[in-house]
């Protein structure tokens, strides 16, 4: 019998290696770490921490679940880790549940300025269980409004401010937060997820020192596998744990926790930190050569992996370029910009990201030959000759980066 699944996976390889992959949030993982994730490790279950198991069997499971909290605590120089959340999501759950009540206050960054929906977006848990209050980027200069946070937190008396973002493309000053919360007797939590790589790298300032908790995804610009993590003052770290387990989950993801590991110590090295400072360096070149053509780049530029695009000028809504451009095989994602005038399912902008492409070794050269496919696509939307021919072009293109 064929096996179907196994089938769509070898064509799910086939199209990442055949498409330029923009999407600031994903990446591709090592070997190694497929292999972690693909491994017996699966099979076990693990209720609890290391040393203090519900299941039999532990000891090697505990050994990894260990070794992955202290690689965490090394490259992100934190006092207490928590390596089992499922996700971002559910990190950002356990770190509200941690501390605070149903109905409490909190600041966090408005979805359309680039935060997250874990942020307090009403559709979402957050924004129906607790009292969000959003904060949101200048309207001049696209910035964050330090100024604005102050404001709203004296007005409103948060019990915790939320720092971090989704879709912002200049440095997040965690310090100037923390004071701010300081200031207000309130608890800082900082969402690292796009940035974790970034911080591990020591190229964005750390919100570790400074916040009293901080959530992560590890499969973003820390290139691990699907999952999330929470490191903590020490104080907090048993409510922490407590929370997430057993307050939130049951059995850890033991392959992933082993997976998380080997992300934490590659992280940690040489060739990690000069891949993130070439994530860096394309994001620059890429928004650059974007301005040179005329578009307009949200917040004047970058200073992180990703930037957003208004194009309004431009005659073509963000969904239609999303769709375009898949079209000739670029994934990129539509994006709300700053006080949007469009709805968020088909919103002014799109969000272009490069660790993926960084991941396969394309450099600054490579990011002008993108940008300029991108902007013919665009002027050249209803021109089907001319998109089968740039596709046939970017697919030849991706044959010199071969992923695996
Ligand atoms: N926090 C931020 C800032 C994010 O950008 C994301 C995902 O994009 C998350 C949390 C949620 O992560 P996950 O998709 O793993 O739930």
């Amino acid at each position: 019998m064929k096996n179907h699944i196994l089938e769509l996976i070898n064509q799910e390889k086939e199209r990442e290696e055949k498409t330029i992959n923009l999407i600031a949030s994903e990446n591709y993982t090592s070997k190694d770490i497929l292999k972690a994730t693909g491994s017996i490790l699966t099979n076990k279950y693990a209720e609890g921490y290391p040393a203090k198991r519900y299941y039999a069997g532990c000891e090697i499971i505990d050994k990894i679940e260990q070794f992955s909290i202290e690689q965490a605590k090394k490259t992100f120089c934190a006092a207490h880790v928590n390596v089992q959340p499922h996700s971002g999501s559910s990190a950002n759950i356990a770190v509200y549940f941690s501390n605070l009540k149903n109905g409490d206050t909190i600041l966090g960054m408005s979805l359309s300025s680039g935060g997250h929906l874990t942020h307090g977006h009403k559709v979402n848990f957050s924004g129906k269980i607790f009292n969000f209050i959003p904060y949101n980027v200048s309207p001049e200069n696209e910035h964050l409004d330090y100024n604005e946070i102050r404001i709203l937190a004296e007005q409103h008396k948060p019990k915790m401010i939320v720092a971090g973002a989704s879709a912002y493309s200049k440095i997040i000053d965690f310090a100037q937060i923390s004071k701010i919360a300081k200031d207000n007797k309130c608890l800082l939590f900082s969402d690292m997820a796009h940035i974790a790589g970034l911080v591990a790298a020591k190229l964005h300032p750390s919100p570790i020192p400074v916040s009293d908790f901080v959530s992560s995804t590890t499969h973003k610009t820390l290139r691990g596998p699907r999952g999330g993590f929470i490191c903590c003052k020490a104080e907090y770290g048993k409510n922490i744990d407590k929370t997430v387990m057993p307050g939130l989950q049951g059995g850890p993801l033991m392959h992933i926790i082993a997976a998380k590991a080997i992300a934490f110590q590659n992280a940690q090295t040489k060739k990690f930190k000069d891949y993130i400072d070439q994530v860096l360096k394309n994001a620059k070149i890429m928004s650059k050569t974007f301005q040179d053509l005329g578009y307009r780049i949200v917040s004047g530029g970058t200073d992180n992996h990703l930037f957003l695009i208004d194009l309004r000028n431009k005659n073509i809504s963000g969904k239609q370029a999303e769709e375009l451009l898949e079209q000739c095989n670029i994934n990129v994602n539509r994006n709300t910009i700053p006080f949007d005038p469009a709805s968020p399912n088909n919103p002014s902008g799109i969000r272009i990201g490069t660790p993926a492409i960084t991941t396969r070794k394309m450099t600054e050269n490579d990011c002008i030959t993108i940008v300029h496919w991108i902007n013919e696509i665009i002027n050249n939307k209803t021109n089907e000759n001319f998109l089968k021919k740039v596709k046939a072009k970017i697919e030849e293109f991706c044959k010199k980066f071969s992923i695996y």
